[in-house]
């Protein structure tokens, strides 16, 4: 983890969650043992956004959504859009997850009239990006990862952004990449992301634990962690928290 940057875990609960959920998740939580270095947000479902808010605030937890529409309002059926989001108390919004890019189809196209539609209304995207097995086998990993990453490319420089590095082989199947993989991947991410004039906390995901989570946490260029299965429960979210904290500190 790079010494001056305020790590970041953001729970991704994807479509888990019913109301009692969130409440026992909430009284579950501890405290964060080390709020300058480490930050924590969570993204669940659009239906618990509005109701989880305050207590997550209270709690110092920051508010995500897992996606958001890129029109402002109007005609469009079952769509969120980003001023929603910010009513419902939101800061950030996952944006290209690959769950959404292979199940839903989503482009890089739309993912920037997404990127686009966040920053004007104040959110601050975590820009998911990632390889499937058969990419990293053939060896085009990084030449994917820079087409993802053209999203960026004329992208207004003030705008916040985090941006995600999840190889889709190591989402929810409990396989991670090796930390010789995460320090490789990452460097080149960061060195994509300067070109682009956009270098930006990179956060590592796919099947992170609290049995992994210090030794990824510990690689260079890593600065926090998008976590799906192991932040619906309070406690191993929390682990993972502590384990950042204990490699920030
Ligand atoms: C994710 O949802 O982005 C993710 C990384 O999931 P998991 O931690 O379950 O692999």
């Amino acid at each position: 983890m790079s010494g001056s940057t305020r790590c970041l875990i953001a729970g991704n609960w994807k479509m888990n969650g019913l109301v009692q959920d969130s409440k026992d998740f909430i009284a579950q939580l501890r405290e964060n043992p080390a709020a300058e270095h480490v930050e924590i947000a969570l993204m669940p479902p659009f239906t618990l956004l509005h109701s989880m808010s305050k207590a997550l605030s209270q709690k110092g937890v920051v508010l995500g959504a897992q996606n958001v529409y890129y029109e402002d309002k109007g005609a469009f059926t079952g769509s969120i859009c980003p001023m929603m989001l910010r009513d419902a108390g939101c800061h950030y919004v996952i944006l290209g997850h690959s769950e959404r890019r292979s199940i839903i189809g989503e482009s890089n196209a739309q993912i920037r009239s997404k990127l686009n539609a966040s920053w004007l209304h104040g959110l601050e995207p975590i820009l998911c990006i990632g390889e499937t097995l058969e990419q990293r086998e053939q060896g085009v990993t990084n030449h994917l990862l820079a087409e993802q990453l053209a999203v960026l490319k004329g992208a207004p420089k003030d705008k916040p952004l985090t941006v995600a590095y999840e190889p889709v082989w190591a989402i929810g199947t409990g396989k991670t990449a090796t930390p010789e993989m995460v320090v490789e991947t990452h460097a080149f991410v960061h060195e994509e992301l300067q070109r682009l004039g956009k270098d930006c906390r990179v956060l590592y995901g796919g099947s992170v634990n609290p049995g992994n989570a210090k030794e990824l946490m510990a690689c260079k260029g890593v600065e926090g962690a998008l976590v799906g299965g192991a932040s619906l429960k309070a406690d191993s979210f929390m682990q993972i928290v502590e384990a950042a904290a204990s490699v920030a500190s």
